[in-house]
């Protein structure tokens, strides 16, 4: 043990962008945290920078709080507020005193100006420390790796489900392996083979080819010491830049021609499974026919797949609402809108107004207004602390909201922003009650899963919109990728990085 305790400097800036979103996302979107209530909050929240704080302070290191900043998924962050975070940011590492830096960072950020707002981040990172500080960074799996960010870090470690059950130990990992370089007894390697593909579906690790895909992964791992980590990044689809694809990083004790083998293996598997890849979804009739031919799994918790929030989505879609409404079966559900114009409307009117408005549809293109009638059975600021255990513990908001009762069945949560309504406590904290719905909507595809478990049945639902890929509905400006393009080479890339090595091209 040094006779010191060693101090690991943390951060977090963590925002997935869609970039064919038509909204902007803004400061406000952001929940700011600094110092001490940083520290507060990470130390038991069900996040990478918790798992980083509680290894950190489990290995007798001290912890360092710079600041942490997070917001839902949305379009591109606004540029200006992501240069004054990060000068800020570089402005407290260099102020401060530190062994280490371990950074939780969702690896899919982009701003109205910077395709890999991370990368640049990193790169900038590293030339304010110069090379002599370690840094590690615990990453969503849905990054999009560059070679900026790997090129700027010793340590770069996923989460390795989804949904995104060990994002903990994700943290504490990347603490790990820092604590083992400072003591001298690991050399750290990264290794990335790209491959030029998205996921269209089966996105899950649980089953199907991710499944298969980890398993592998772990096998590699197990046999061969010298492998810290493999973390396999499935690629955020929305986002927009060169070079976008699966990325195989596999993490070694030293340079070995073992790990360039195991990451080409991994990615080779990518491609040669990419017809795998594929979902087959209820469509709404269908999803809402089981909900009523199925009463004893109800509620049923429908994951709106193309207006996913949790994917970039604005959550203004009312096409379930629309079905539900035109069916004779009169199914009592609770459904999340954003529509910051009808919260307003719904709050002059006041509780217990009876109100028309067309709610939704005003966010995503190609999406319409839907008219309804109901009575005002709520207003409220859309505050609420998630459940979990995925986003355990964090103090997030939907902008204010109101509810509105349609059709004395349909509790329509309207919220000023597109907010996590992944967790229960979305609707709870609102006056909604889930165990008494038929089927309760979230605007999320996978971690719902986690959070309602125990609670409702879980479906996704095939629906219209951003949130999930739709051949030909969208236009990247910079990335080419199977299944949407055709692609001139399909071959897989590798890239070596480390202290010692040039990059290897
Ligand atoms: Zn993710």
């Amino acid at each position: 043990m040094p006779s010191t305790p060693r101090r690991i400097l943390v951060g977090r800036l963590f925002h997935e962008s869609h970039s064919f979103s038509s909204q902007v996302t803004s400061r406000k979107a952001f929940e700011i945290r600094h110092g001490e209530d940083l520290l507060a909050h990470a130390g038991h929240s069900g996040t990478t920078l918790g798992g980083i704080v509680k290894r950190a302070a489990e290995l007798g290191c001290e912890v360092v709080p710079t600041v942490s900043a997070v917001a839902p998924p949305g379009g591109l962050v606004d540029h200006s507020f992501y240069t004054q975070f990060r000068e800020a940011f570089i402005a407290l590492v260099r102020r401060e005193r530190y062994d280490a830096i371990a950074l939780e960072l969702h690896g899919a950020m982009a701003t109205t100006e910077v395709q890999d707002a991370d990368g640049d981040l990193l790169v900038r990172l590293r030339e304010a420390v110069g090379l002599d500080i370690p840094i590690g960074i615990g990453l969503d799996l849905h990054a999009h790796v560059t070679q900026a960010m790997l090129r700027s870090v010793e340590i770069c470690i996923a989460c390795k489900e989804n949904p995104h059950s060990d994002v903990v130990s994700c943290g504490e990992r990347v603490v790990e392996c820092l604590a083992a370089m400072l003591d001298g007894s690991f050399e750290p390697v990264l290794t990335m083979a790209k491959v030029p593909m998205i996921l269209p579906g089966a996105a899950e690790t649980g089953s199907g080819p991710l499944a298969e895909i980890h398993a592998r992964a772990r096998a590699l791992a197990g046999a061969h010491p010298e492998i810290w980590d493999i973390s396999l990044f499935n690629v955020y689809p929305y986002a927009d830049d060169n070079d976008m694809g699966q990325a195989v990083v596999v993490l070694t004790h030293g340079p070995t021609q073992l790990a360039q083998r195991a990451a080409d293996e991994l990615a080779q598997l990518f491609w040669a499974w990419r017809e795998r890849f594929r979902d087959n979804l209820s469509t709404i009739d269908e999803a809402l026919d089981l909900v009523r031919q199925d009463r004893g799994r109800r509620p049923y918790i429908l994951a709106d797949m193309g207006d996913r929030v949790l994917a970039g989505a604005p959550g203004d879609s009312t096409a379930i609402i629309e079905h539900a409404l035109g069916r004779a079966d009169r199914l009592r559900g609770a459904i999340p809108v954003t529509d910051p114009d009808s919260v307003q409307a719904a709050a002059k009117a006041g509780i217990g107004a009876r109100v028309t408005l067309g709610i939704g549809g005003r966010l995503t293109p190609g999406f319409a207004a839907l008219t309804v009638s109901g009575v005002v059975a709520a207003i409220n600021d859309g505050r609420f602390v998630i459940k979990g255990p995925f986003g355990a513990g964090e103090e997030t908001s939907l902008g204010h909201t109101a509810v509105l009762v349609v059709d004395d069945r349909l509790s329509i949560l309207l919220t000023s922003s597109p907010g996590f309504t992944h967790d229960p406590a979305a609707f709870e904290s609102q006056g909604i009650d889930v165990a008494s719905q038929d089927f309760v909507v979230v605007k999320s595809g996978y971690h719902y899963k986690l959070n309602f478990a125990g609670i409702g049945t879980p479906l996704g639902v095939a629906t219209p919109g951003i949130g999930y890929y739709t051949p030909g509905l969208l236009h990247w400006k910079r990335a080419r990728f199977w299944p949407e393009h055709e692609l001139p080479e399909r071959e897989i890339r590798s890239f070596v990085y480390g202290k010692s090595l040039k990059k290897v091209g």
